[in-house]
């Protein structure tokens, strides 16, 4: 299997081999076709697979394709063209994750993926100042990595829209629910569309992941690496 089987468009083949990787991992090569045809997923997934980029690059390419509505056309959208200046930008996907360093990690994965496509990618944790995020989130943003806690603290000032999400991922599920962030994260779905993708990793299945994904996802693909 090759990054070239998986209907990555140009952008993302280029960022991929930039990065020096030949060929999928598992997790990736099972993923990315599940996840570019609009399936929601359940992903039994350890750190160090791969996963990180097994979401981050069909998640791309799904919001390059287009707002909702134009499933199919990502192969064919330009993608030479930026977002004109002051048009508002609904946050358009949402990833949660349990611990700062989690979020920052893999919005730089978001970055380094996208290099090559014009969507905005922004994170917000606890534990430092609100004001910058605040900014940052003023000026638009199309992929939000967040950990619940501070998302929620936004939220409640009004600084964050979450109604026109497309997508959800939740990386590291069951260490989010061990680290007692089960009511924030049904609080934080509460606050999404329900016409929406989403997709749950997670290393362990307990019965509590399992009951949240059952609340969550729609007629779900599983995949176990
Ligand atoms: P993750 O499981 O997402 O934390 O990724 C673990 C590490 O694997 C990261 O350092 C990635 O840069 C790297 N990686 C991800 N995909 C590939 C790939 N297809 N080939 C080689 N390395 C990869």
């Amino acid at each position: 299997m090759t990054f070239d089987e998986l209907n990555l468009v140009p952008a993302l083949l280029d960022a991929v081999r930039e990065q020096g990787y030949t060929q999928p991992t598992p997790v990736q090569a099972q993923a990315i076709p599940l996840v570019l045809a609009g399936h929601d997923l359940l992903a039994g997934a350890q750190t160090g697979t791969g996963k990180t980029a097994a979401f981050t690059l069909p998640l791309l390419q799904r919001l390059h394709g287009g707002p909702k509505g134009s499933e199919g056309q990502a192969a064919q959208a330009p993608h030479d063209a930026p977002p004109k200046r002051g048009q508002s930008r609904p946050i358009r996907a949402l990833v949660l994750t349990p611990t700062r360093e989690l979020a920052a990690q893999v919005e730089e994965s978001v970055r380094v993926y996208g290099k090559h496509l014009h969507l905005k990618s922004t994170v917000i944790f606890g534990g430092v100042g609100m004001n910058p995020q605040i900014d940052k989130l003023a000026r638009g943003v199309d992929v939000l990595v967040a950990t619940p806690g501070r998302l929620l603290d936004l939220v409640d000032q009004g600084r964050l829209d979450l109604s026109k999400v497309e997508i959800l991922v939740l990386d590291e599920a069951d260490r989010m629910l061990d680290m007692g962030f089960i009511h924030d994260v049904k609080k934080i779905l509460r606050l999404l569309p329900a016409a929406k993708q989403s997709l749950l990793f997670s290393a362990t299945f307990s019965d509590e992941i399992r009951e949240l994904a059952n609340g969550l996802l729609r007629n779900p693909q599983h995949i176990q690496v």
